[in-house]
């Protein structure tokens, strides 16, 4: 085995996840731009990993078929249709010793000279370059119910989902490997990275109407993913359950006081037994409450503990005898 010569810098590897579904119209289209946009880094190594996600159409077969004329192609086919979260996740697993990965649709609508700028600044020193959509060429719908969303999950995650931006970003190897360490099943991804930390920048772009075909999110799993983004990240949820008991419980304090002042000052008004009742339904549906925000305390343990999360990440450690670089 030769020993590599430090004075020729080892070449730099890309390795793209391209999830694909239902795309056999768009792909050969987008699998053109891609290499097309790539070819002015002569410099970077890359691979492309399609990762087919059940499709039930020929996406398989133009794949292979790239595969036939471009080497650097790899495919990879899960065996039914998995959800786009879990075929970039498969892809993620599949880049092995690449330098960075970037994550980007299929389907054109994420334009592939946003590629280069990605790698400038991954080059200038970012770990995680996310491309923000400063425009959108979406329906009206999808516009208004996407920022909606956003204000929501901002208030609500613990961790801060950086919004408008969808998975295409580049990740460094170190982000990718520990991405790769959260074996969530419910998985959404863009809170994990955020989770990962380390150095993020976000580059915008405009978003282009998608090329061929038509979405394969639609509204059922549009609303399942988006759950899946404030279930992940925030037990907020189950913290309103004993606020909500608190404010019932006060309710009923008031209640009290009110029923108390019409006993004193106005007797002839008060109906024999209503005040036990009404106090007493406000208090006792009050304290249920908050024994459930108990219970909801304790969930949320269980449920962090569950996801099974790395403690940490690091992003440097220096130990040991220094090496002084010569
Ligand atoms: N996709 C996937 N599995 C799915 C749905 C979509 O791998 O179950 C891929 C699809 O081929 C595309 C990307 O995920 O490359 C984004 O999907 P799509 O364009 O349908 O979503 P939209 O842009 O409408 O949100
Ligand atoms: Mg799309």
């Amino acid at each position: 085995m030769t020993t590599p010569d430090p004075s020729v810098p080892r070449r730099r590897r890309i390795a793209f996840v391209l999830p694909v579904y239902h795309e056999e119209e768009g792909i050969a289209a987008f699998h053109e731009a891609l290499t097309t946009t790539m070819a002015a880094r002569p410099d970077l190594d890359t691979e492309y990993l399609y990762v087919d996600d059940g499709s039930r159409d020929d996406s398989l077969a133009h794949l292979l078929k790239l595969r036939e004329d471009d080497d650097r192609v790899t495919v990879l086919s899960l065996s039914r249709n998995f959800g786009h979260q879990i075929a970039v996740t498969a892809g993620l697993d599949a880049a092995g010793t690449a330098d960075a990965v970037i994550i980007m649709d299929t389907d054109l609508q994420d334009p592939p000279p946003v590629c280069l700028q990605l790698i400038e600044a991954w080059e200038a020193g970012a770990d995680v370059v996310f491309a923000q959509r400063r425009s959108r060429q979406d329906t009206r719908f999808k516009k208004v119910t996407a920022h909606a969303y956003y204000w929501v999950l901002d208030r609500l995650a613990d961790t801060e989902i950086p919004r408008d931006v969808g998975d295409f970003r580049l990740m460094d190897a170190r982000v990718v490997a520990e991405v790769g360490r959260y074996r969530e099943k419910d998985r959404f991804l863009r809170g994990i990275v955020a989770h990962v930390g380390f150095r993020q920048e976000a580059v915008l772009f405009d978003r282009d109407p998608r090329y061929a075909g038509e979405s394969g999110y639609p509204l059922r799993k549009m609303l399942s993913f988006a759950t899946s983004g404030i279930i992940g990240f925030s037990t907020a949820p189950l913290r309103w359950i004993s606020k909500l008991g608190f404010a019932i419980s006060f309710v009923s304090v008031l209640l009290a006081a009110y029923v108390f002042g019409v006993r004193v000052f106005n007797p002839e008004e008060s109906v024999p037994g209503w005040a036990f009742l009404g106090v007493g339904m406000f208090l006792l549906s009050g304290l249920q409450l908050i024994m459930m925000g108990v219970i909801g305390t304790y969930l949320g343990r269980v449920y962090a503990e569950a996801q099974d999360r790395p403690l940490y990440s690091l992003q440097l450690a220096a130990r040991g005898p220094r090496q002084d670089p010569r």
